[in-house]
């Protein structure tokens, strides 16, 4: 029998990004002796990267905004599929949370006046993102460690989780392994809380870190929980294009919100050629009121760079196509141009977009201050993910809960930028709050020695076979498929072959073979993760092939338009099966109540 180490605590929170940071600080301060496990260093999580900013209706800029339009525009945005508890509750919220963050130390960029500044960003109509620079990220993590540590939660990090342990169908623990030295360990628990981010490294091309495995939605698929509308994977238009070597990596729509515009290779601003009846209200006709807009003039509409992301990644993909981007395939954003407007132009866009400036500079050679940008989308971010309860955040598994971009619902077909970071913020602390009060409600569970073991088992495996492939090559073909067949443009045909090819690529994954020993072995993580991407990557693709249908993130060129009827009235649900096999569902919308339709009425 395997040995291994054992410990014991009231709540587990898996990850250490803003949500599960937020989650252990809610979860601790409820009196639960509270454990926060980590693939990577404390402080290194996917969350430091993200750059533009938070979403909150504080109106510190214009004071025309309130909950009621950010809601608004968080359901217009999501098309309607989303959860509207949580829309609900993102939106009321999220101010409280991000002053508390300011009163825990973190340092805003300011108004004038000192107030907590807001920025322009996509499908938002007021200026609403709190942000420090282009690094809000990192002062966002670095604000939530340090209240953390000081609160005196317990982390293990470097720690990969790779099972969820039942006992009678609620949560018992889990299951996971240090990197460094491959050792096992096993944590009891009553309540766990998934806070383990994003999927992206099922993609080629992708914003996303190396941590984006899907780890979270497959973890909890197995124990039993639902994943709901995965087909909604946000392809985020400006990642970088050139070099090869750092293609995917994100340019902010911080950058289009400080005044930054789309060109194609003839220079015309073509996104002025397609808005969406829905935006057209809101949005300029015209280069000059785009400008007014960026400058704060509230008589103005937002340029149509600011468009929702999903739109406006089509629109570049569509020049490409028609043989009008730029030379390695993307078009150019630039920036530069804003010193026609301004005396100042180069220091105000150093001050304004620093990790940008420095991102270019260092791996482009490029000045952003001085000449375009080029870029084309990117795999970003996952609207789907793990279903929970809109109020509390518990799974279908007793026990479990999830928040953050692991979970479901908030952002419905498509995510507005800066949704993200006061989502993390809001279910966090809910999740937090929910876990301390349902463990304290348990009486202990009991570890379940025999799954232990085969949990072990199955991750030693790719160590004891004789022959076997490379786990890099499977995860590299993963990622050519995906990204070839179930991408931003999708046909039944191609996914259907997707489907087929994830079959071969299942059974390549399970008969990896890994050389060398446990200590800092990454063939071995890697085919750990393989398992989990493969979940991820069956689930987006049946869903996708499922919604016969374009909307928000999933479009269909089989499909191109809009069904209402069929699919604007339910979301997918994949579950596993009695037989292992995974199955699709489509669950009926709750209707929204009276005061909240409402609501979106009134904000058209
Ligand atoms: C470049 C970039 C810029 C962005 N900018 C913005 C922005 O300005 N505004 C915005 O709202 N959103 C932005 N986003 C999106 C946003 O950053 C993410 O959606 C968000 O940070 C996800 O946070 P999280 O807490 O859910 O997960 P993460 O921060 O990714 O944390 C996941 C944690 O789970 C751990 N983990 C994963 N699997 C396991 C496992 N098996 N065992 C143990 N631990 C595990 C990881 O180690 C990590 O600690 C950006 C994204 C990118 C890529």
């Amino acid at each position: 029998m395997a040995g291994y180490a054992s410990h014991e605590y009231d709540v587990v929170v898996i990850g250490a990004g803003g949500a599960g940071l937020r989650a252990a600080i809610e979860s601790s301060a409820a009196g639960a002796r509270t454990l926060i496990i980590c693939k990577s260093l404390l402080g290194k999580a996917h969350t430091v990267m993200a750059e533009g900013g938070m979403a909150a209706a504080m109106a510190n800029v214009d004071d025309r905004d309130s909950w009621k339009v950010h809601f608004a525009d968080t359901m217009r945005g999501g098309q309607y599929l989303n959860n509207f508890r949580m829309a609900e509750l993102h939106a009321k919220q999220a101010p409280d949370r991000v002053r508390e963050l300011e009163a825990w130390g973190a340092v805003f960029d300011r108004t004038a006046d000192g107030r907590i500044l807001q920025r322009n960003f996509g499908g938002h109509r007021y200026p609403r993102l709190a942000h420090v620079g282009d690094r809000t990220g990192l002062e966002l993590i670095r604000t939530l460690q340090d209240q953390g540590v000081h609160q005196g939660i317990d982390v293990q990090m470097e720690c990969t989780v790779v099972d969820l342990l039942l006992d009678g169908g609620r949560v018992a623990g889990c299951l996971y392994y240090d990197r460094e030295r491959g050792q096992f360990r096993v944590v009891r628990t009553s309540a766990i809380v998934l806070a383990t981010g994003g999927v992206g490294r099922a993609y080629k091309i992708t914003s996303n870190s190396w941590e984006y495995t899907g780890d979270g939605q497959a973890l909890a698929y197995r124990a039993g929980a639902e994943l709901m509308d995965m087909e909604f994977v946000q392809f985020h238009p400006t990642g970088m294009v050139w070099p090869p070597s750092v293609r995917g990596i994100l340019v902010t729509e911080g950058v289009r919100g400080e005044g930054g515009v789309l060109r194609n290779k003839d220079g015309k601003r073509f996104m002025f050629a397609d808005i969406p009846e829905n935006y057209r209200s809101s949005t300029a006709d015209n280069e000059e009121e785009g400008w007014r807009y960026v400058c704060g003039d509230k008589s103005a509409r937002r340029p149509p760079e600011l468009l929702t992301r999903d739109h406006v990644a089509r629109c570049i993909m569509r020049e490409v196509r028609d043989g009008r981007g730029s030379p390695h395939g993307g078009v150019f954003l630039d920036i530069s141009w804003i010193k026609e407007k301004l005396k100042d132009a180069p220091t105000h866009i150093k001050k304004k977009l620093p990790s940008m400036y420095h991102q270019f500079k260092q791996l482009a050679d490029i000045d952003i201050t001085q000449e375009p940008m080029e870029v084309g989308p990117t795999t970003h971010y996952i609207m789907g993910g793990v279903r929970v309860d809109g109020d509390t955040q518990m799974t279908n598994v007793p026990g479990l809960f999830a928040a953050g971009e692991v979970a479901a619902g908030l952002h419905g077909a498509n995510r507005l930028g800066g949704n993200s970071l006061s989502d993390l913020l809001v279910f966090g602390k809910l999740a937090g709050e929910h876990a301390a009060k349902f463990a304290k409600a348990q009486t202990a569970p009991k570890i379940d020695e025999e799954s232990v073991q085969v949990g072990i088992k199955s991750a030693l495996a790719p160590f004891e076979r004789t022959s076997g492939e490379n786990p890099y090559a499977v995860q590299f073909a993963l990622q050519d498929l995906m990204q070839d067949k179930v991408g931003i443009v999708r046909v039944e045909k191609e996914m259907k072959e997707a489907l087929d090819g994830l079959q071969g690529l299942k059974r390549r994954a399970a008969a990896t073979k890994v050389e060398g020993n446990r200590e800092f072995n990454p063939g071995w993580h890697t085919a750990i993760d393989l398992a989990n991407l493969m979940v991820v990557s069956e689930a987006i693709t049946l869903c996708a092939l499922e919604r016969k249908e374009s909307r928000g993130g999933h479009y269909r060129d089989d499909h191109p338009k809009k069904d209402e009827a069929t699919f604007g009235t339910c979301n997918l649900v994949i579950k596993r099966g009695a037989d292992g096999s995974m199955q699709l569902s489509r669950r009926p919308l709750t209707k929204l109540p009276a005061e909240l339709q409402q609501v979106v009425e009134e904000n058209k």
